[in-house]
């Protein structure tokens, strides 16, 4: 189900996870580490319309024989021992099971392939992370009600006979699929749950040193993403990278059970990007930041001036992030008020800093929205907006994701978008004298632009979202080369 390159092996660790994937001579950014297909596949837990355990489209009927497991119309089987397994306990069970409790499918199909002597083995190796005893209050209850009660009452435990199902079991199994799940697109654009058994337990870096794809069979690929020395573990990571250290720690908690304390965590500044940093009130151009950021596992600290060494209350800082927590649930998605909540908040944080990030990005995606509507005619103060917004986030991007990214690629595309429009308007108009030299510079800008972008999504399968840019870009590029042509025969026709 997997193959690993011949220059990694995996080595027992005295940290989480137990196995660690090592390099044991030097890899390229490209170089690919690892092809998985994957174990389990399944729908997030609140999906209701039933999917084809085969192909994972949507599913109006069930399999002729067991009557149980939703097949679609192209996908009239699914695995022998699954069906067997249903066949044989139908006497014990309701026909609707899954019909009636769609929710329990990630965990029945889990139950299965544990059951299933080809199988169980594989399913051994998935981890179970140190969080997976902590009873958590609402997701724990939800699962309680929608998962573990409806399969505990229905009778379908005493078919198993490798498996012991218990209460605990169940809980721990839903775990373990999250904990082990990625997000992957299927082809009708919806998402599901993919659990790999090995690309799973790739320990976490937020900065990562490797990048994923998955292909239209699920089928996941790791990538080194920059130059991987021998001797060093191969990473991934399971966090947003534009969130600032506090906010990382909570989701990797709450999603992994995992306290990073990568080079990013531990350094105030976050790697120099200063995405948690406040502007000091005491001095000009002095940033306050949290110098025990990750003391203990604990995001709380004491936030100092890196350059008049004044102290800011920790309680002060929450507050501020409470305050514009709050003041973002207002902004009713509005472009102006986004707009009034930037300028207000950027006389506290520093400008890079998380939420200042997050409502740049909400205001970026409302122009895009505006500059992607086929009825609006762009105006250069908009794509002049949207311009600055991307300056000013891509060296944050690749600050925290350095080598080949696919946010630094998607980021890359929406600047070459504007920037292509933009460019196109200016030389339409034909203010200055040298317009046509001066087009002829940004196209030959846009031209490189154009190949990182490129560059940055070469390893994503065509059908992927990312794949899907790729051609996008092709035709911005087609478009930049027909403008260069155009400006080089009129000056020779002149
Ligand atoms: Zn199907
Ligand atoms: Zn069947
Ligand atoms: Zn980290
Ligand atoms: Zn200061």
């Amino acid at each position: 189900m997997q193959s690993y390159s011949e220059k990694v092996k995996l080595v027992k660790s005295a940290s989480f996870p137990s196995r660690q994937l090592v390099a044991t001579s030097d890899l390229s950014p490209g170089d690919v580490i690892l092809e998985e297909q994957p174990l389990l596949l399944a729908p997030h837990w609140e999906c209701e319309q039933m999917k084809c355990s085969q192909c994972m489209q949507a599913s109006f009927v069930m399999c002729k024989k067991c009557e149980i497991f939703p097949l679609c119309i192209d996908c009239t089987t699914h695995p022998a021992f699954d069906c067997d397994f249903f066949c044989n306990a139908a006497a014990k069970i309701s026909k609707n099971l899954l019909v009636e409790n769609y929710a329990i499918f990630g965990v029945l199909k889990l139950l299965l392939l544990m059951e299933n002597p080809e199988s169980s083995e594989y399913c051994a190796a998935l981890s179970a992370t140190p969080g997976a005893t902590v009873v958590d209050s609402d997701a724990w209850q939800e699962r309680e009600v929608q998962i573990i009660t409806p399969i505990l009452q229905s009778g379908i435990a005493s078919a198993f006979k490798r498996v012991k199902i218990t209460h605990e079991l169940l809980h721990t199994l839903c775990w373990r699929i999250d904990a082990n799940a990625f997000e992957v697109t299927a082809s009708d654009g919806n998402t599901l749950k993919g659990v790999y058994g090995c690309g799973a337990q790739l320990p976490h870096n937020c900065v990562p040193n490797t990048v994923i794809t998955f292909d239209e069979e699920f089928s996941l690929k790791l990538y080194a993403s920059a130059r991987i020395r021998a001797g060093e573990i191969i990473y991934n990571s399971y966090t947003n990278p534009l969130m600032g250290t506090s906010q990382r720690h909570h989701e990797l908690r709450l999603t992994k059970g995992i306290e990073c304390t990568c080079a990013r965590c531990s350094d105030p500044l976050e790697l120099g990007t200063h995405m948690s940093s406040l502007k000091c009130r005491k001095c000009a151009g002095g940033f306050v930041v949290c110098t025990t950021s990750v003391r203990n596992g604990k995001s709380s600290g004491e936030w100092k001036c890196v350059n008049c060494g004044a102290f800011m209350a920790a309680d002060e800082v929450k507050q501020l992030l409470v305050d514009v927590g709050e003041a973002l649930l207002e902004t009713n998605s509005e472009l102006f008020a986004y707009e009034c909540l930037l300028e207000k908040y950027s006389a506290h944080f520093h400008q890079n800093h998380f939420v200042l990030v997050e409502i740049k990005q909400n205001i970026a995606s409302i122009l895009r929205a505006i500059l992607m509507n086929p009825m609006c005619v762009p105006g250069k103060d908009l794509l002049e907006r949207k311009l600055q917004l991307c300056e000013e986030m891509m060296p944050l991007v690749r600050a925290v994701l350095p080598g080949i990214s696919k946010l630094y690629g998607i980021a890359l595309y929406e600047y070459l978008l504007s920037y292509m429009e933009l460019a196109e308007l200016v030389y339409e108009d034909k203010e200055a004298a040298d317009a046509a030299l001066v087009f002829q510079e940004k196209l030959e800008n846009a031209r490189d632009i154009a190949a990182k972008a490129k560059e940055m999504l070469r390893f994503e399968p065509s059908n992927s979202p990312e794949g899907h840019l790729l051609s996008r870009i092709a035709m911005e590029q087609k478009r930049i080369e027909d403008n260069l042509r155009q400006l080089n025969s009129k000056r020779n026709g002149a």
